[in-house]
């Protein structure tokens, strides 16, 4: 029954709201919640499930980062402004602007869309750039793995599409942000609709190995307990874990799909108290069974890029077989679960507010993005902190097929026109951006989705000039404007050359008429036009320009070829 389902989500959020009351207004969310369910109400989700289950499961996912309320409050609204009569006006109103900011922004990301283009990294850097915000990430990969663990109720036909992106955009994202375990999920949710074969495959090897390690690693955990507890180390969890299958199939294309090379199918996992008792942990684990000589990773000393903290060892376990062992504090466990919203939080509750120079050094590439002044002070709160000003000078806007398009900011629809396509900007009439028609000089920001009208043989305007940001355009709107009054194509290509014509002539009626043809016909203007009387003839002085002076001997010709011209000679002026 459905109405139970959403009971049972209901009571897991209250659940760890409850459990973090010192983050978490109870009152605020559940505000938020009665909100999304009544815009929501009647609305199902493609599996026939009421609509609220996704944004509540979004939430869940959300609470567990133990951010803030108004980030939790934005994943239950999170769909509101997209898919409900609900406004964004309203969310501001009743939630206050914070709320209303990172649902917009989740909206706006929505818009973002890949279809597999070569520039990726540029793209998830855009992606950052036009969330603003760390936390609209968050709600927005929140978002993600609830639309993966349902995509099987998506036509067949966007499956594909939303699974690639997932993987190729939104995994990444999470694994640079050490949120490990979700991009894990997110991974191994699309890897069966990105490559069904591989997938297929890797099932079939693996099911049986999986089981078996698992069966044999679970027989070694009492035996590791026992010898850990009478060292006297405080064990807070002790399990066996199997590798995310993507990530066990990016190893076996390393290792040429041995999987006899592959120790860490399923690990052992220590999470202990302290630093001190995982190194403790280590030297007990290795005097019970031998370690593998080179194979001991310390990323408590030297963490993982992504903020990844743990000590890895491969050893013989009984009967030879190799086993990895995985041994992390609780606090690092949480780590890779809660990714950089875990570094916030410890920082927060020790200081008050987070700094923008305590964000730890494992996060440098956030820090990059931020472009964060070393020398500033910055003392605003951590929230602050998050916003990305990344690109500070450059805005990303949104074709209505969601490509993003990066420009320099104050770009107006005609900058936008012309980075489309030259033709798309010269016949540019009228632009809607979000679905209003705004005037062609208007602002755009980053994350609007930019719709152009064009009206075919128009042609750009000289006001364009005045507003356009883009040096492209501005050229592309004076070439136009060029050959809109009639000059030839590239008029500074070609220097045009003065050239004098002297015609001798025995007089006759319509003689002039005739010359002036030949050039009238050629299309040359003739610029300078005299007579003068030497010995017996009139002799005819004329100028024109000419871009090609080759053209100078044609002429010359045609008028020699006049009846009663007697003589024609030419001379190219000095420019
Ligand atoms: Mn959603």
């Amino acid at each position: 029954m459905p109405e139970g389902n959403i009971e049972k989500l209901l009571n897991e959020l209250e659940r760890i709201i409850s459990e973090n009351s010192d983050r978490y207004d109870k009152e605020a969310v559940k505000l938020a919640f009665l909100r999304a369910e009544k815009c929501h109400r009647g609305q199902k989700r493609k599996s026939g499930e009421p609509y609220i289950a996704h944004p509540l499961r979004s939430a869940i996912t959300v609470a567990n980062f133990k951010i803030d309320t108004p980030t939790l409050q934005a994943a239950l609204l999170h769909d509101v402004v997209e898919d409900t009569p609900c406004s964004l006006e309203k969310i501001k109103e009743e939630f206050g602007e914070d709320v209303a900011f990172l649902v917009n922004g989740v909206t706006k990301l929505g818009h973002v869309k890949y279809r597999g283009v070569e520039e990726v990294e540029n793209l998830r850097r855009m992606m950052l750039a036009v969330a603003e915000d760390i936390r609209v990430i968050l709600v927005k990969l929140a978002d993600r793995l609830d639309n993966m663990r349902t995509l099987n109720a998506v036509p067949q036909e966007k499956q594909h599409r939303i699974a690639l992106e997932t993987l190729d955009l939104y995994a990444p994202i999470a694994h640079r942000l050490g949120i490990g375990e979700l991009a894990g999920e997110l991974e191994d949710l699309a890897f069966p609709y990105v490559y069904p074969k591989e997938y297929k495959w890797l099932i079939e090897n693996v099911k049986e190995r999986y089981e078996e390690r698992k069966r044999y690693l679970e027989s070694l955990l009492p035996i590791l307990e026992k010898a850990l507890k009478e060292a006297g180390i405080n064990i807070y969890s002790i399990h066996s874990r199997a590798k995310h299958y993507y990530s066990l199939y990016k190893k076996l294309l390393r290792k040429d799909m041995n999987l006899e090379t592959i120790y860490d199918l399923v690990a052992l996992r220590v999470i202990v108290e302290s630093i001190e008792e995982c190194y403790a942990a280590l030297g007990i684990v290795h005097s019970i069974w031998k370690p593998l000589p080179g194979r001991i990773k310390d990323y408590i000393a030297l963490p993982k890029p992504n903020g990844y903290r743990s000590i890895h060892t491969t050893v013989f376990g009984p009967g030879g077989k190799i086993i990895e062992v995985q041994i992390r504090t609780k606090e690092m466990h949480e780590e890779a679960e809660r990714g950089i919203a875990a570094h916030w939080h410890y920082t927060e509750t020790k200081t008050g507010k987070m700094r923008a120079q305590d964000i730890p050094k494992e996060f440098a590439w956030v820090k990059q993005l931020q472009r964060w002044q070393e020398e500033h002070q910055i003392t605003s709160e951590f929230i602050d902190s998050l916003k990305i000003d990344f690109f500070k000078d450059r805005i990303f806007v949104i074709t209505p097929k969601g490509d993003v398009i990066d420009l320099p900011e104050g770009s107006t629809p005609v900058d936008f026109a012309y980075q489309i396509h030259t033709q798309i900007g010269n016949q540019c009439s009228g632009a809607r951006v979000n679905g209003q028609i705004v005037p062609l000089n208007y602002r755009l920001n980053s994350g609007d989705v930019v719709e152009i009208l064009i009206q075919k043989n128009k042609m750009p305007s000289q006001d364009w000039l005045e507003f356009v940001k883009t040096s492209f355009a501005k050229n592309k709107i004076r070439e136009a404007l060029k050959k809109k009054m009639g000059l030839s194509k590239k008029p500074s290509e070609k220097k045009e050359q003065e050239v004098q014509f002297r015609i001798t002539v025995k007089d006759r009626v319509g003689l002039i008429q005739d010359i002036s043809k030949v050039f009238a016909s050629a299309k040359i203007n003739i610029n300078d036009f005299t007579t003068e009387t030497r010995g017996d003839y009139p002799v005819i002085a004329l100028s024109c320009k000419l871009k090609d002076p080759q053209k100078a001997n044609e002429l010359a010709l045609k008028i020699r070829s006049i009846k009663n011209v007697e003589a024609v000679s030419f001379k190219l002026k000095a420019p």
